[in-house]
């Protein structure tokens, strides 16, 4: 059944105190909930969510309830009709966290209790009103077995704990701020407790503690550190203080997504925890940094401030994401931070937007909420957010959230209070603004430009066209902050004088807004014909077009903005590589690439982290994403021919930089030591591409030699893309070495995985069969099955059809254990629309074939159908 954004109703009932207790036990854990009862307006029946619930017995007030007076729902859930205004409801119902493989709700992970709620996983440990909109204050009393459960965890203060006979104990916990059902947590098992402090800037002492298994201990200290500084800089930023005494976090590895904002109590997946030099990547440091902060960001904007129901999910995603990038970019280097978000962005969102699963950043329906945690609602929401800081300025943000807080704290509120308090505190009509939430689909930038020679007038015209997407065949145009300069031959700035103005105070960077569909900005008083800079910093998530070569290699030698120089590199490229792709034989590297790697070479010092980015030739996906038809065969051919070319080009250069910049000394964990890491594994994945170069060689010593995972993994990554008869060897050796570490072993399922040999699929369906493969484990699932369908397209689009055959059968047999991940994985196969026959034909035929499943859950089923629904 669809849900629409206009049919919310809010709750017949509100739940103003919630008292929880708990019984724990594998396979028979009683749960004991007491509902403060308060209706919300006239006389109507209440109506409680439940799933996989055993009901045990229910009272009303203190009295029994006949059984005949609970009405049970079709989905689970119950229905009490002739309830008071007023009344408590208690009831007790039987769950088995064991049997308990869909993660959601109340599970055992490693033989520990942990608990997901968000979307709609509270409704699986008790029965509930579980919408975002209800808001209550809970008290939770855990009772469990001390031996096997020692720590005894729930969101709030601590508010006692004592012995039970029986070798049993217990622990109380309060939480003084009304929540959501969906931030309800619970931790218990045998964990340990990395403790540190934090005094916030009012002068309130908080412990922090993060609990890991024990042996995981030293593995804690940079998600620990990121902590302490999202803390600080809440403070600093938007004035944001802490409001409990204790901020927990719990690492699992068995979890369905990165980690989870739970008041109090984060719960986290392991990966986004634990980090050592030897076991995890920079990559890995950098996602520690982020996730931790984007948990902690969540208290206040998501937690303290929620959302009216789950279209508004962005609301707080959105909001959140913005604030995390925004942190670390002020944490490293700003401008390689936001080019690698761009970056992701395009990899993940421009795809989604066009599309079978298209929808705005405010959705207008769904089947199932959790197929909506997507790019769009969590990376484009922050693009929008990011703009509107951008429109009405720095101070006024800050204002408008300041303001959005006073008026809202503890609210289940909507994206349009939050645009209304930016409107309000800014004086800015932000009306036409919010059609960015509202239109699916990635806005086209196209630029056209004039120049007269005698007047020194120059046009400069910009059009914008959304292309349609599933329900929304016509768009409207939506302002797009255009940052932008213009640059003289020399690549030096040329003063922007738009028609009008006056000459003294013309600056070199400015801000066009496009608000119609199309606009001319006359600029006058140029000595030369421009070349123009456009979306300084990606300053809107738009596909710009309309530049030529010329001005690309310009844009990508000289501009001062670090966004459009990369953009500019890969603008050139990406059309050089569709140009060969179109042409067939063999792929040329021309002067003009050539020219930019060796400009990206030059910056190797000054900021190697940049280099290595600037070096890096478009990803394949992102080639395939510009074609209509993608033929991802010809492009990875194209990609591999032109990363041959440029390893023999550069191999004297490439071998330096390798030399070079090794580590100094010990390995840390900084901006400048991440750059050099990254230029010179970037340096050596090149290198090894040249026939007869030493490029082999230096990856079997780089590996050898051991050290920090980031120089391991890079050079077993070229080894296993190799045909070097090492290969096997260093597979094995990896194997042996890390089998016993769930996250190092997923390295291990991904590098082969997304290997760049012929003979891959073949190995990913041996690996399939492994016995450290485990269905069962997201993580597991992600790293094999995921990296390989949506990571590896020249091998997963193999003609043969057989890599959609290996995702289709993967996601039929996890369906049934874990429908949210099935919904997730299944994503590559939904895009046959971009694939040539016979491709496409076979992809459909591999979805019809899973939705004929019987039993096939509601989130793969709204997948599968919408992906075949566009014809
Ligand atoms: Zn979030």
């Amino acid at each position: 059944a669809t849900i629409h954004r206009q049919d919310y109703r809010p709750p017949a009932y509100w739940v103003h105190s919630v008292d929880l207790h708990f019984a724990l036990h594998p396979t028979e854990t009683v749960v004991r909930a007491r509902l403060g009862l308060r209706r919300n307006g006239g006389p109507a029946p209440l109506e409680l969510d439940g799933e996989a619930l055993t009901l045990l017995d229910a009272s009303i007030d203190g009295v029994a309830v006949e059984p005949a007076r609970l009405q049970h729902l079709p989905g689970g859930g119950l229905r009490i009709d002739d309830l008071p205004a007023e009344c408590v409801l208690e009831t007790r119902v039987r769950i088995s966290p064991e049997a308990n493989t869909e993660l959601s709700g109340l599970y055992l992970s490693g033989g520990n209790y942990f608990t997901q709620c968000e979307a709609e996983g509270f409704r699986r440990i008790t029965y509930f009103p579980d919408r975002p909109d209800v808001m209550s204050r809970y008290t939770v009393t855990i009772e469990a077995d001390r031996a096997s459960c020692p720590v005894l965890l729930s969101n709030g203060n601590p508010a006692g704990h004592g012995e039970l006979p029986g070798g049993r104990h217990w622990a109380k916990w309060e939480d003084p701020h009304p929540k959501p059902s969906y931030l309800f947590a619970l931790v218990a098992g045998d964990l340990v407790a990395v403790r540190d402090r934090f005094t916030t800037q009012s002068g309130r002492e908080v412990a922090l503690a993060i609990y890991v298994r024990d042996g995981d201990q030293d593995a804690c200290g940079h998600a620990m550190d990121s902590l302490k500084a999202s803390m600080r800089w809440d403070e600093e930023e938007y004035g944001l203080e802490y409001d409990l005494d204790v901020f927990n976090i719990a690492a699992v590895s068995d979890f369905n997504m990165g980690a989870m904002e739970n008041k109090g109590l984060n719960v986290f997946n392991t990966k986004y925890i634990l980090a050592r030099p030897e076991t995890a990547t920079d990559g890995d440091y950098e996602g520690i940094e982020t996730v931790v902060a984007h948990e902690y960001f969540h208290n206040w904007t998501g937690n303290r401030v929620t959302c009216r129901d789950w279209f508004q999910l962005s609301l707080k995603e959105g909001l959140t994401v913005f604030r995390d990038q925004h942190f670390s970019e002020a944490m490293g280097s700003a401008a390689v931070k936001r080019l690698a978000n761009v970056r992701r962005l395009r990899a993940a969102q421009f795809p989604e937007d066009a599309g079978p699963m298209a929808h705005p950043v405010r959705p207008d329906s769904y089947v199932e909420i959790n197929n909506f945690y997507t790019a769009t609602v969590y990376q484009k929401g922050s693009e929008v957010v990011r703009m509107m800081r951008a429109l009405i300025g720095p101070e006024a943000f800050r204002r408008g959230m300041d303001l959005y807080i006073q008026r809202h704290d503890n609210q289940a509120v909507t994206i349009e209070d939050f645009v209304a308090a930016m409107q309000d505190a800014s004086g800015t009509d932000l009306s036409r603004f919010a059609r960015w939430y509202a239109q699916a689909g990635t806005p086209e930038l196209h630029v056209t430009e004039d120049f007269d020679a005698a007047s020194g007038r120059y046009t400069l015209s910009l059009a914008q066209r959304t292309p349609p997407t599933p329900g929304q065949p016509h768009k409207q145009p939506v302002p797009i902050p255009v940052a932008m300069g213009l640059l003289g031959a020399g690549g030096g700035a040329l003063p922007l004088r738009l028609r009008g103005e006056n000459a003294a105070d013309a600056p070199a960077e400015r801000v066009l807004l496009l608000e119609e569909a199309r606009q001319d900005f006359v600029f006058e008083g140029l000595p030369e014909r421009p070349t123009p800079s456009l979306l300084r910093g990606f300053s809107a998530p738009v596909k710009l077009s309309g530049l030529g070569q010329d001005s690309l290699g310009l844009l990508a030698a000289h501009d001062s903005d670090p966004f459009v120089a990369w953009e500019s590199g890969q603008q050139y490229a990406t059309a050089a590589m569709l140009r060969m792709v179109a042409q067939g034989g063999e792929p040329v590297l021309g002067e003009g690439l050539a020219a930019i790697a060796a400009a990206a070479l030059d910056r190797a010092d000054s900021d190697p982290a940049f280099a290595a980015e600037a070096f890096a030739l478009p990803s394949e996906s992102f080639v395939a994403d510009q074609m209509p038809v993608a033929d991802p065969e010809a492009i990875h051919a194209v990609r591999q021919s032109l990363r041959r070319q440029l390893g023999i080009r550069f191999a004297p250069r490439l071998a330096e930089l390798h030399d070079r910049l090794a580590d100094p000394g010990p390995y840390r964990i900084d901006g400048p030591s991440i750059g050099r890491r990254a230029l010179r594994n970037a340096a050596l994945s090149v290198l090894s591409m040249a026939p007869g170069g030493d490029g082999l060689r230096r990856a079997r010593a780089q590996y050898a030699a051991g050290g920090n995972m980031t120089d391991v993994l890079a050079a077993l990554r070229v080894l296993v893309d190799s045909d070097d008869p090492a290969r096997l060897d260093a597979l094995a050796d990896f194997h042996a070495r890390w089998r016993h570490d769930p996250l190092v072993l997923d390295k291990w399922f991904t590098l082969q995985a997304t290997s760049s040999r012929p003979d891959t699929l073949a190995t990913v369906q041996v690996l399939a069969l492994h016995p450290d493969f485990d269905i069962r484990n997201p993580n597991r699932v992600r790293a094999l099955v995921g990296a390989f369908a949506a990571g590896n397209p020249a091998q997963f689009h193999a003609a043969s059809g057989e890599g959609y055959r290996f995702l289709a059968e993967m996601v039929i047999a996890l369906d049934p254990v874990n429908a949210q991940v099935a919904a997730r994985v299944v994503s590559p196969l939904t895009d046959w629309k971009r694939q040539a026959e016979p491709r496409a034909a076979i992809m459909r035929a591999e979805l019809e074939r899973i939705l004929a499943r019987p039993g096939l859950s509601k989130g793969t089923f709204e997948k599968v159908s919408k992906g075949l629904a566009l014809h």
